[in-house]
């Protein structure tokens, strides 16, 4: 029921954590990270409160500059380890977080087992990641245009963050129905469900517009797409800080 994102210099994982505790009001029964460091893209997961993702990660020397994290409220498929997000594509190489529900995971899962790939968990949100790798392999497309290409197919509502370890400096996020704010720092991002997570790092926000896809890169502005892959001008707020 929560996700944060950061991209930039700082260190990921304390950001991540922190910003979970803020967005824990919305209730959740399980939490996760992912984090890309150097060309790994490595999950840490646990059914529990974000205090026992902390005790869960503690002794694994946590490190990496982006990465994303989620709090889950269940719809499908009951609160576990394996059902906490993030969730893999099969070849480990894409990471998802998603708040919300996919109405047509069902034919969509068949369709992808039909085909031969194979799913970890009972997650309508497993689908969306292994739908995207199954188009980008295919097809062979960049990541964004694999994001666009699946969430062509996909009925429901979404919130989503997206890591993959080619793209190393790149977090891709999509929204529809379900709310994301982006933050804007000195070269950096940082993402949310809601402002709370940003606002101590940021005054500068961007609250995405629904069907928006934002694509986060170092280096680079902020780019907001829709499925179309039309460019969208996003609006940036500056927050009172006072
Ligand atoms: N439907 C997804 C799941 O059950 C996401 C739930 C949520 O919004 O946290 O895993």
């Amino acid at each position: 029921c929560g996700i944060v994102g950061y991209i930039g210099s700082r260190d990921a994982y304390p950001i991540l954590i922190k910003g979970l505790k803020r967005l824990e009001y919305r209730g959740y029964d399980s939490a996760g990270v992912a984090l890309i460091n150097n060309d790994d893209l490595n999950v840490y997961k646990t059914k529990g409160k974000v205090a026992d993702l902390e005790s869960f990660c503690e002794a694994k020397n946590i490190s990496g500059h982006v990465g994303i994290a989620h709090t889950r409220w269940a719809t499908h498929g009951e609160p576990s380890s394996v059902n906490a997000h993030p969730h893999y594509s099969e070849s480990k190489n894409l990471a998802i977080i998603h708040n919300g529900i996919i109405e047509n995971y069902a034919e969509i899962k068949n369709n992808l087992i039909a085909k031969g790939v194979k799913f970890r968990s009972d997650t309508d949100t497993e689908v969306l990641v292994q739908l995207i790798e199954y188009v980008q392999v295919k097809k062979n497309l960049d990541t964004l245009t694999a994001v666009q290409v699946a969430l062509h197919q996909v009925i429901g509502a979404y919130a989503i963050a997206l890591l993959d370890k080619r793209e190393p400096n790149q977090i891709i996020a999509a929204r529809k129905q379900s709310p994301l704010v982006v933050g804007i720092g000195e070269n950096e991002f940082f993402l949310g469900s809601d402002a709370s997570p940003i606002i101590e790092f940021t005054d500068k926000v961007v609250y995405l517009e629904d069907g928006s896809i934002a694509v986060m890169r170092l280096g680079e502005e902020l780019k907001v797409v829709n499925i179309l892959n039309r460019e969208l001008n996003p609006l940036v707020h500056t927050i009172d800080m006072n």
